[in-house]
């Protein structure tokens, strides 16, 4: 007997694969879930390993979590909303480790297990159209203890396999010439082996800031180069001295914008990541250039594939409570509750936004860096779902954390909050871990 469930396929067991998994499976009337996970354990890039190449199975690994990273967001407002963190003393900005766990604790606490295949890879994706109109997609996963390879039909594709995991790496003339290590922040893990060392890091966003500071505690001198428009903060630490980008490299000796040079014995790339989908047939357009991924509609769904939805495209956000508002929306879509417009409405949408933000000076490749947008996108995608968006208090400590880190890279994180209600909090410091 066909069933009459919607089948859905959940392409990653990170936060974002967790999330839909449980919404999807608290409906088992309504849907078969299957999660698949190529590691043998959920949590995604946060289940820390020493390793930087390829795991037991030969696959590139896949988390870019440093041995010392504690979270960038206090844990009140990292937290996904119907499942808060544990609230111990100190610091609201947990190691990683602790992260790690509470999603172990969230896929226990919802039962999540029985639809999760751990150890499987899915290799290909394809959408195959029925007699009657109806696309259903073909999904070939590979058990990799046993090496068996299955293809099976499912009506929905939830893509959540992480945007964090592949480095981008420009191209910098003469770096075939540096005869030392050069790393992608990807494959950073401790800062012990700079002991010594003439490090530079290309890249002043988070990951940059956060390595410098680290590394800076070892090394004989960091030098951290960056094209942003406005100077950062260069007090991190005494011997971390601040560069425009690098212009070239000459064997050991990097040659900056302004024409100032150094020696250089390390090299750290913290210039982002790429969006990939190695695994999607070639009949469905996904066009990835300039950090950007298209066509969509609301950061989510594929315009010429309803069925198709891909979870946690927008950056600078608050990643684990946007999962939780875009799992019910894609919910309110499969339910019919959400009516989504046509292919080319949705398109047109699109790229009528799209075209706005650039007319505002936003470059391409930080259209999806949602920031002071990401609270419309919310209340947008929460409104349509008919379900509440953030209370404004999550908003208030967020701009606030982002003020202390502005104020001072180095002790931002040393502050606990708490929040009082839908509208205040209370923050106080806490001695340095
Ligand atoms: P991931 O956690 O990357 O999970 C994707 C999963 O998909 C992985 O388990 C992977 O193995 C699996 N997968 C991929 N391809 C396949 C395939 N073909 N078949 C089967 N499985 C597959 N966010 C915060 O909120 N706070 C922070 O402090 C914070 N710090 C960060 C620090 C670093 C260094 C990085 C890299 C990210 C940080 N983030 C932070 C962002 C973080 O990425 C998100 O919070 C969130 O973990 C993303 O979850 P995800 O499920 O989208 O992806």
């Amino acid at each position: 007997m066909p069933s009459s469930k919607t089948r859905i396929a959940i392409l990653g067991g990170g936060v974002a694969g967790l999330v839909i998994a449980r919404h999807t499976a608290g409906k088992l009337d309504t849907y078969s879930v299957t999660l698949f996970e190529q590691t043998d354990q959920v949590g995604g890039t946060w289940v820390y390993t020493d390793e930087t190449d390829v795991d037991k199975h030969g696959l590139p690994i896949h988390s870019s979590m440093y041995k010392n990273l504690r979270t960038n967001l206090p844990r009140e407002i990292m937290q996904i909303p119907d499942f808060p963190m544990k609230h111990d003393e100190g610091p609201s900005f947990v190691h990683h480790s602790v992260i790690r766990e509470y999603l172990w604790d969230y896929a226990k606490h919802f039962n999540l297990y029985p639809h999760i295949k751990l150890n499987t890879l899915v290799k290909y994706v394809e959408p195959e159209t029925l007699r009657n109109g109806q696309t259903i997609w073909m999904v070939t996963y590979q058990d990799l203890e046993s090496k068996v390879e299955t293809t099976k039909a499912f009506d929905t594709v939830v893509l959540c396999n992480g945007h964090y995991s592949v480095g981008h790496i420009p191209h910098i003339p003469g770096i075939e010439s540096f005869p030392g290590g050069s790393i992608h922040s990807h494959q950073y893990r401790v800062p012990e082996v700079y002991a010594r060392k003439k490090v530079c890091i290309l890249g002043a966003s988070w990951s940059g800031i956060d390595i410098a500071m680290e590394v800076s505690q070892y090394a004989e001198k960091v030098y951290i180069s960056h094209n942003l428009p406005e100077p950062i903060d260069s007090k991190i630490s005494k011997n971390v001295e601040e560069r425009p980008g690098i212009q070239s490299i000459q064997g050991n000796i990097f040659i900056f914008r302004d024409g100032s040079t150094a020696e250089v014995d390390n090299f750290i790339y913290c210039t982002g990541y790429k969006f990939t989908y190695p695994f999607m047939s070639t009949k469905v357009e996904i066009r990835t250039e300039g950090n950007h991924v298209e066509p969509t509609y609301k950061h989510l769904i594929h315009t010429d594939y309803p069925s198709l939805f891909i979870m946690g495209l927008p950056g600078i956000v608050i990643p684990f409570p946007m999962f939780h508002l875009q799992a019910q929306y894609i919910l309110s879509i499969l339910e019919g509750r959400i009516k989504l417009p046509s292919s080319e409405e949705m398109r047109e949408e699109y790229e009528t936004e799209k075209r706005a933000l650039l007319e505002q000076g936003i470059p391409l490749r930080h259209i999806i860096k949602l920031k002071e947008r990401q609270w419309a996108y919310y209340d947008e995608i929460a409104a349509a779902a008919n379900i509440s968006s953030f209370p404004p208090v999550i908003r208030k400590i967020y701009d606030y954390s982002n003020k202390m880190r502005e104020l001072d890279f180095t002790t931002y994180k040393n502050y606990q909050y708490r929040i009082i209600d839908d509208e205040n909090f209370v923050v106080c410091y806490c001695k340095p871990c």
